[in-house]
């Protein structure tokens, strides 16, 4: 068996010794005689699981006591309605970093007011705005929260410092959580899909500051609630019982590794290769992102035409490179440099992005 280069942006590379590993005692989960599928959730054994999770994830951020790490179901997206469902009461002020960040503003407008505090639609969100000079953004009266897009998936963008409120500051960290440390107290709400950087789809990590619980709604449904997920320790009904125990390897993985500040510098290495290239091209590659905004995760660029860019797709892919095209509201490139994706993998894709360049640049 020949393993790809994955470049997808989501589903995404997830590490090879953690897929071994699950392949290795899918049929056996410690000796139970059952699949980590087939037991029930509230066993001993599933729940030791789960809380070992939870507790990894503790450890890799280093959270301070005070917050809750939660596992829920429906994707980002669900994340976009109820962080709004649960808090919105008067106003949310949302920062507009690309077409995830539009989606949430979108889907919390339908339970109360919203507003854009900054944007950076004004140059196809190659940027993240600035922090203003006087420390941060001024807020309309009575709002509730601000929400920001830590990793922007499809434009190649990604927060390098926070900004600071009075109110509370809610983070999508879906396409870049667990790929460097974050100060956690800088947050009050933060959520991550896991199937960008961190397991299978079906499974979303929430991390919630308790002190917040205490201004959550409580007349809506119970399962639509975060208390309804903190007070029944995420299994007031079946959790997502195979993703939680597949980013649980992933979490031991990251710690093996040596945690998140050692991630952190091979992401950077294997990122800085790739941007190397567009850089050093003369034009050849053009990168979407401003370099002070640039993601380590998601590297976007542009060629000449978008048949060149069809073309480079293609040939990447005969090369067992995949995943390189832009996301289809965008065009262009787009490789994702997820933790799992390997620095050899960086390489591979480094060169024939050289190479590619050589046999094509005299051409055009
Ligand atoms: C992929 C993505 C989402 C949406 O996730 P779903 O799980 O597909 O709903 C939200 N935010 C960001 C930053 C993403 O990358």
């Amino acid at each position: 068996m020949t393993r790809a280069h994955i470049f997808n942006p989501g589903p995404a590379a997830m590490p090879l010794p953690v897929l071994k590993e699950v392949q290795q005692e899918f049929l056996d989960y410690k000796g139970t005689g059952m699949s980590i599928v087939e037991i029930s959730h509230r066993s001993p054994e599933y729940q030791e699981m789960q809380t070992e999770t939870e507790q990894d994830i503790k450890d890799l951020l280093k959270i301070p006591d005070g917050y809750h790490v939660l596992f829920m179901q429906g994707g980002g997206s669900m994340q976009f309605i109820l962080h709004a469902q649960n808090f919105l009461i008067h106003r949310g002020a949302y920062i507009n970093t690309g077409s995830w960040a539009t989606k949430a503003e979108a889907a919390a407008s339908f339970y109360g007011e919203t507003y854009e505090l900054a944007s950076s639609k004004d140059d196809n969100f190659s940027y993240i705005p600035e922090i203003p000079a006087s420390g941060t953004w001024v807020l309309k009266p009575d709002t509730d929260y601000v929400h920001i897009t830590v990793n922007n998936t499809i434009h190649g963008t990604e927060w390098w410092q926070f900004p600071h409120f009075d109110v509370p500051l809610f983070a999508d960290m879906s396409s870049d959580f667990l790929s460097r440390p974050v100060d956690v107290s800088n947050f009050d709400l933060i959520y991550a899909g896991i199937q960008k950087n961190v397991g299978p789809a079906g499974c979303v990590v929430v991390i919630i500051k308790d002190e917040l619980l205490r201004r959550a709604r409580t007349d809506i449904a119970p399962y639509l609630q975060y208390k309804t997920f903190v007070e029944k320790d995420s299994t007031y009904n079946t959790p997502p019982v195979f993703n939680i125990y597949f980013l649980g390897k992933v979490a031991k993985w990251l710690k093996n590794l040596g945690g998140l500040d050692a991630m952190y510098e091979i992401n950077k290495e294997k990122a800085g290769l790739i941007y190397s290239v567009i850089d050093e091209s003369d034009g050849f590659y053009k990168g979407h992102a401003r370099p002070g905004s640039r993601s380590l995760m998601n590297i976007t660029f542009n060629m000449a035409t978008p048949e060149l860019e069809a073309d480079f797709a293609a040939e990447a892919a005969k090369q067992n490179l995949i995943g390189v095209k832009g996301h289809r509201s965008v065009g262009g490139c787009r490789v994702s440099t997820y933790n799992a994706v390997t620095m050899d993998d960086c390489k591979v894709l480094a060169k024939f992005m050289r190479d590619y360049q050589h046999a094509h640049a005299s051409r055009s």
